[in-house]
């Protein structure tokens, strides 16, 4: 009887998982129509003329000043702005309705170096500003000065429109995000908190229209980034016992601090779903292929399979963990002398919910070793994570239906670190999105060589950035 017991378990939890898989609702918002009616069409034009300025010093941000003031006349007369330490800018585009929650679009001003030696692997110079190709060629193309054109650009033609918002729109663009944005976004959070500003939720940069890299879906992605990862430093220190290295101990504080590193990538940090990389499958599910679709939509039977496949590459095993590599060494001063003591530096990326002194305690249990000790030089927590459904979170994502029809709606958590950090002081509801399309080839060109945007998707970004103002403060 046991073997028909067991027919009947099976057959019965086949059913359960097919129908599951088949009724799991799509969670991407209904199709429809843009209302924006502006078009990007000066956007390319504007964006090369950013990318000629190389804004990797203070000195070419300064230089750029005069080029924001004249390209968009109409912003210039409409916002007032503040300038903050000197260079990073604040405007605010005062709503109609002064009981709703403000919103802030954020993009930043300056620019990565161009790698010495790589100059040769750009079609075009980097700072040229070349449109060619169907493309616009240079550093910042996509990060971020499309998000700075395409913010101003979508602004400016609104006003030309006579469109009032019903919500207070600041926009802030620091001058550093590329070296910690403490002079800009940092200092732009200082001062909105000092006057006691609660935004309903910042837009900054981070995510992109993916194709190729979400696995299970062969449609293109809309990727917000709802959270990012936190950052932290630990230093392991390891104490040898003294004497002589004719007759040394069994271990010195060298062999210490090695079996020390060891444990630590022996014992990683345990690996969690519940966080925005969970969400991420649950949006997916609906939309993927079949064999992914059945094990996405059954993850209360199938979360151990999915965790193991999250964590055989190392890009997917960051979105569910807190990782950590040992990128310093320093012990020992001469061959026939025993250290007194050697150091490791460990660098960690914090998922939410693992805070800095979490992984001290970690990595204390097990090292198991009381010659070394564990000390946090530096520690950001994870940023909190932003609700995709709430108020605004809809409105960027029925934005995203709109002007990108074809992609799906997909949350996630960053594993790099933006200036919308910083706002988390001020609303857990910072999303990251930037209007570009990336593909794994792309992808490279960020802070690499080759960096270029389309032409289309220089003009789509102003219709993206206009229509998601139109969703969150009105029409
Ligand atoms: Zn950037």
């Amino acid at each position: 009887m046991l073997w028909k017991t067991l027919l009947l378990a099976l057959t019965a939890l086949l059913v359960i998982l097919g129908v599951r898989t088949v009724s799991v609702p799509s969670r991407q918002a209904p199709p429809q129509s843009a209302t924006v009616t502006i078009d990007g069409g000066r956007a390319p034009e504007l964006l090369a003329r950013a990318i000629r300025f190389p804004t990797t010093s203070r000195e070419e941000v300064a230089r750029m000043q005069p080029f924001l003031n004249e390209a968009w006349p109409r912003v210039r007369e409409a916002l007032p702005v503040e300038k903050v330490n000197e260079l990073g800018r604040l405007y605010r585009w005062t709503g109609s309705d002064a009981a709703l929650a403000p919103v802030v679009l954020m993009a930043h001003q300056d620019v990565v170096p161009v790698e010495k030696g790589s100059e040769a692997q750009w079609p075009h110079p980097p700072f040229g500003g070349v449109i060619a190709d169907g493309s616009v060629w240079g550093r910042g193309a996509t990060d971020d000065k499309i998000g700075l054109v395409g913010i101003f650009e979508a602004v400016e033609r609104l006003l030309e429109q006579g469109y009032r918002p019903r919500r207070t729109v600041y926009l802030a663009f620091g001058q550093d995000e590329e070296t910690l944005g403490e002079q800009g976004a940092k200092s732009i959070v200082a001062l909105l908190q000092a006057r006691g500003v609660k935004p309903e939720a910042v837009f900054d940069e981070g995510g992109a229209i993916t194709t190729g890299l979400v696995p299970g879906v062969d449609r293109p992605a809309a990727v917000v980034a709802i959270a990012e990862k936190g950052y932290a430093d630990f230093e392991l220190k390891a104490t040898g016992e003294p004497g002589h290295s004719s007759s040394p101990p069994r271990s010195t504080a060298i062999g210490i601090l090695a079996r020390a590193i060891q444990a630590v990538e022996d014992h990683p940090m345990p690996a969690t779903l519940d966080t925005a990389a969970g969400q991420t499958l649950d949006y997916i599910a609906p939309e993927a292929k079949p064999a992914f679709r059945v094990l996405l939509a059954n993850r209360w039977l199938a979360d151990p399979i999915i965790m193991r496949v999250m964590q055989s590459k190392p890009a997917s095993n960051a979105t569910v963990r807190t990782v950590c590599s040992a990128n310093v060494i320093e012990g020992g001063v001469k061959s026939n002398q025993l250290p007194q003591s050697a150091r490791a530096v460990v660098n960690c990326r914090l998922i939410p919910g693992d805070t800095a002194e979490k992984v001290a305690a970690h990595f204390a249990r097990v090292i198991g070793d009381p010659r070394v000790k564990v000390n946090i030089l530096t520690a950001d927590n994870a940023s909190p994570e932003a609700p995709p459904e709430s108020v605004a979170g809809r409105a960027l994502k029925t934005a995203l239906r709109q002007i990108y029809p074809e992609a799906i709606y997909v949350p996630s958590l960053a594993i790099g670190a933006t200036d919308g950090r910083y706002f988390a002081a001020l609303t857990p509801n910072v999303y990251r999105f930037s209007p570009i399309h990336v593909t794994p080839e792309t992808l490279k060109q960020m802070h690499g060589p080759a960096e270029h945007i389309s032409v289309e998707d220089a003009k789509t970004a102003v219709r993206f950035y206009a229509q998601l103002i139109l969703n969150l403060c009105g029409r």
